[in-house]
């Protein structure tokens, strides 16, 4: 098996893809079903049929795009990832996993190669919770994660819920038929972009993802009580803020006394009320996102900034509440769709590293329905979510290449 990846042509596909965009170039703003986002739904679409893929909407506006194997009943074998993109991003964040995704296929079409499993490239809807508030809306609905009341139910910020914004965009059928039957998937395969800098360190192309670290975010609010900045002394005092600046320190002390790097904790929201530069806080909201790949040791931490936010409590005479918003736990990948990629690198000569997910993708959630790994591309100083994120031609052809080869090997 020959396999040519077509490195133009990609880019071609990579820069039309870029130019459905509510910001200026090079900057990249494409939210969800947008007319822009619509138009390039559209677009990504017409580009799976010219390929002969057999595309389906689901009710939430995943995309599958079916490659039929010699064996159409067997469960398939899928890659992919996601096309929306936060207000000001860039062009290879999801993008370069959905055309990276759709070239291998192509690739492997022209090669002669004839898959025994169905290959099909899934383009999950709505991966960036810029609209709707929360991450990976269309793969925790696939994965049975959220369920499709929870989910219809959400609002965008102008009040229109998940499920009057998705019927306006022609999605009509049942969100309970979102979710996938178990063993749906064999094996899948996300390519993207590192989001982190570490490649790029190394000097090395192409990572191979052991396992996707997951966030636990929380919604902290802390009552202490206001006043004048001249006329309540010091003793008399409770003030929010203080009290929130000792338990920002702490959270950054508990990640760092975990024992392992994988934590992480992030306070990166703080509302002070009344926010007067003569007046005592009364109140502060904090925002914390904390993240590890070990869900045990997240929940330790977790544990840790409890008890510090009350001896904070007890100290400082204030009210501490604390609102779990999400904790989603992190995941492994599959031992067999490493080995895949793995031998697809060494078939190559290329060198990989082993590393792990940062962010989180859409594998996280597909990962509890089935085998899951994920390739890594360098992207330049790490950089993503920002217009100047660059993942270089030879580097996104070299991810196509390695993930058409492990998407034959999972599919023979
Ligand atoms: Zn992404």
């Amino acid at each position: 098996m020959k396999l040519e990846i077509d490195q133009q042509g990609l880019l071609a596909e990579l820069e039309t893809l870029a130019a459905f965009s509510d910001a200026e170039p090079p900057a990249v703003t494409r939210i969800v079903f947008t007319p822009t986002d619509l138009k390039a739904r559209a677009w990504m679409i017409a580009r799976c049929e010219e390929a002969r893929l057999a595309v389906r909407q689901d009710a939430i506006g995943n995309i599958f795009a079916r490659w039929n194997g010699a064996d159409p009943e067997a469960p398939a074998v899928g890659t992919g990832s996601h096309i929306d993109a936060i207000p000001n991003a860039g062009k290879y964040d999801g993008v370069v996993g959905v055309l990276g995704g759709l070239e291998a296929i192509r690739a492997l079409q022209q090669s002669g190669f004839r898959p025994k499993n169905s290959i099909e490239l899934l383009v999950f809807v709505t991966e960036e919770p810029t609209r709707f508030g929360i991450g990976c809306l269309g793969s925790r609905m696939l994965s049975g994660t959220l369920s499709a009341d929870a989910a219809g139910k959400l609002k965008d910020r102008d009040g229109e819920s998940v499920d009057e914004v998705r019927r306006k965009a022609g999605l009509n059928g049942n969100l309970q038929d979102v979710r996938l039957p178990t063993g749906y998937y064999k094996g899948f395969v996300e390519l993207h972009i590192e989001q982190g800098p570490l490649l790029e360190r190394a000097k090395t192309s192409l990572g191979i993802v052991k396992s996707i670290a997951a966030p636990a975010s929380l919604r902290i609010s802390i009552e202490g009580s206001g006043g004048h900045a001249g006329g309540v002394l010091m003793p008399d005092r409770k003030d929010a803020l203080c009290a929130a600046a000792e338990l920002i320190l702490a959270i950054e002390n508990t990640a760092r006394a975990s024992g392992a790097p994988d934590t992480v904790a992030t306070v990166g929201v703080c509302d002070v009320f009344p926010g007067a530069v003569n007046s005592i806080p009364s109140r502060v909201g904090i925002a914390l996102d904390i993240r590890d790949t070990d869900l045990a040791r997240r929940d330790r931490a977790m544990q840790a900034i409890e008890r510090a936010s009350q001896e904070i409590t007890a100290k400082r005479q204030v009210s501490i509440q604390s609102e779990l918003l999400n904790a989603d736990a992190p995941a492994d990948c599959a031992p067999e769709v490493r080995a895949a990629l793995a031998e697809s690198c060494r078939q190559h000569g290329f060198p990989f590293l082993e590393m792990v997910s940062r962010a989180y993708h859409d594998s996280l959630f597909v990962s509890r329905i089935a085998p899951t790994g994920m390739l890594f591309i360098p992207c330049r100083n790490g950089y993503s979510h920002r217009p100047d994120e660059y993942a270089s031609p030879e580097d996104i052809a070299r991810g196509a290449l390695v993930l058409a080869e492990a998407l034959a090997k999972l599919s023979a």
